[in-house]
């Protein structure tokens, strides 16, 4: 059986978060996830593990039914596999081998670009034939800038933020007053902020980075930074690991802290939003009794189109118009001849209203929805709310008694509006096609997919604003039918 496509947003394929204390079996990137294919009607799909953070068999082929009986072989076999996709090195290790590093002189810091390892004189024997670069300590700090960003298209890619969008967040956090910032797959914010203490200018803010990717744990210490994967919430190297994620998390010298996340886009909204909501919890769990907050303050960077799988997880975070954008995505990054649109966007818990997006940069303060918005993202009188999700002007439509996209018109045999040139029919969903409206196919069979791209334009967000709600952080939903399948596959042709 395939799961490549184990994917909550794709394949009718629904993951089942853990509950109680049946475990589920490893693999090298920790315990998997139970996932059950999503059948016609009342049928329940078989149920099987599968790693969590590949969704490419050839990255992690982990397979098993959940009822599978597996023999004391294949056990042993599979801790063997486990044990030998281990870092090379402990972080203790990488820590000692770093305080060596540093303190080599100038012409001897080397690091092997082949292995993406700095290297101590009595490695070079083991990397004789590889390619060494001469490191100077500015590179040292800027990590993220040195190691080659992983390629992977299916689980791994990293796209490193541009100077502007780091800065941006960077400033936003420090002006909201927050002074410990959990990067979670935020590489670049960590190693920024590390900068900036070093400046000397302003008040130091701590960070501690959980990744996935050991390749930093070279580079920082061990109360900056866990080897983690985001899709379990697991962090490997036990419980000193997880001892250093809750003694941040426990603003033990009254130091507010907030979380930045930028998963891998592309999937498993589900589980990033169940890690989510552990750590919220682990932080209030760490609050003192008297303090009156709810849930921990996080954003959370994701593709616009995955907003209603988002708000449907955590009810209480809004999206924001700001976007992100990135140096090596091809379509996420400055152009020679200004900027290109980035679909990806904020989601937070954090008032809106408190999050001043830069008006040089073409935002506005709608006083009515009270947040900020893309300067197109015209407020609608009608639907009282700023209503542009792709950074177009969006149109009110009388008849469908709501905004939509520019291009769209109202369509009379379908009775919803649609592109003009959409197969014309009747449908069954309630939510049709997102590229052309369409009810009678999703985004993925649309035949007009690659003739109407949405990245020639600048974005926008929901209305309305949503004060930090009271409610659980984690709204766990059963079966999901509408249209995320369109939201992932419009991700998949932007990511190509
Ligand atoms: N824009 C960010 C990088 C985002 S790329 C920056 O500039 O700092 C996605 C990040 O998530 C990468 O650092 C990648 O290593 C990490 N990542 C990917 N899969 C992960 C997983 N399963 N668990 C934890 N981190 C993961
Ligand atoms: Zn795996
Ligand atoms: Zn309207
Ligand atoms: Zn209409
Ligand atoms: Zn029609």
């Amino acid at each position: 059986m395939d799961v490549s496509g184990a994917n909550d947003d794709s394949f009718g394929i629904e993951v089942i978060l853990p509950e109680g204390d049946k475990k589920a079996p490893s693999c090298p990137h920790g315990p998997t996830l139970l996932f059950e294919k999503v059948c016609k009607g009342d049928e329940k799909g078989r149920r099987f593990y599968a790693c969590s953070a590949c969704r490419d068999r050839k990255d992690c082929n982990f397979f098993q039914w959940e009822d599978e009986k597996v023999s004391e072989a294949r056990l042993l076999a599979r801790e063997a596999e486990n044990q030998s996709k281990r870092p090379p090195f402990t972080h203790k290790e990488y820590c000692s081998r770093f305080r060596k590093f540093a303190s080599l002189p100038v012409d001897e810091k080397k690091f092997c670009q082949d292995c993406q390892t700095l290297l101590l004189p009595g490695d070079y024997d083991t990397h004789a034939s590889h390619k060494f670069t001469a490191i100077t300590v500015a590179q040292l700090r800027r990590p993220s800038a040195l190691l080659r960003p992983l390629e992977n298209k299916k689980s791994n890619a990293q796209y490193l933020f541009t100077e502007r969008s780091s800065h941006f967040l960077l400033d936003t956090l420090a002006g909201q007053g927050y002074r410990n910032v959990l990067c979670v797959g935020t590489p670049r914010l960590q190693e920024l902020i590390k900068l900036r203490n070093l400046e000397g200018k302003h008040e130091p803010m701590k960070s501690l980075l959980l990744d996935i990717d050991f390749r930093y744990a070279q580079f920082y210490g061990k109360d900056e930074f866990c080897h983690y994967n985001m899709f379990n919430h697991h962090v490997f190297g036990g419980e000193a690991s997880s001892g250093v994620l809750r003694a941040f998390l426990s603003e033990s010298d009254g130091e507010k802290v907030v979380m930045v996340a930028d998963p891998p886009f592309g999937g498993l909204v589900k589980p990033l939003a169940n890690s989510f909501s552990l750590i919220s919890q682990t932080w209030r769990k760490l609050q003192s009794p008297d303090s009156s907050s709810v849930d921990m303050p996080m954003m959370w960077i994701f593709p616009y189109f995955f907003e209603p799988r988002i708000l449907e997880c955590l009810p209480s975070f809004i999206m924001l118009d700001y976007q992100v954008d990135y140096d090596n995505h091809p379509l996420y990054k400055h152009g020679k001849t200004g900027r290109k649109q980035s679909p990806v966007r904020l989601f937070t818990n954090i008032p809106p209203r408190d999050v001043v997006l830069p008006k040089d940069e073409g935002y506005r303060f709608c006083s009515i929805c009270e947040r900020y918005v893309w300067s197109l993202n015209k407020h609608c009188a009608k639907c009282n709310l700023c209503p542009s999700k792709d950074g177009r002007e969006w149109k009110h439509c009388s008849a469908c008694e709501k905004c939509v996209k520019p291009s769209w018109k109202h369509c009379q045999s379908c009775g919803h509006c649609a592109l003009p040139d959409h197969p014309c029919g009747q449908g069954q969903g309630k939510e049709g096609c997102f590229n052309c409206g369409s009810l009678k196919h999703k985004r993925k069979g649309c035949p007009l997919k690659d003739t109407h791209r949405i990245n020639k334009y600048r974005s926008n967000a929901k209305g309305g604003s949503k004060n930090v709600s009271h409610r659980p952080l984690f709204k766990p939903k059963g079966k999901r039918k509408s249209g995320a399948a369109r939201r992932a596959k419009k991700m998949a042709a932007l990511s190509t």
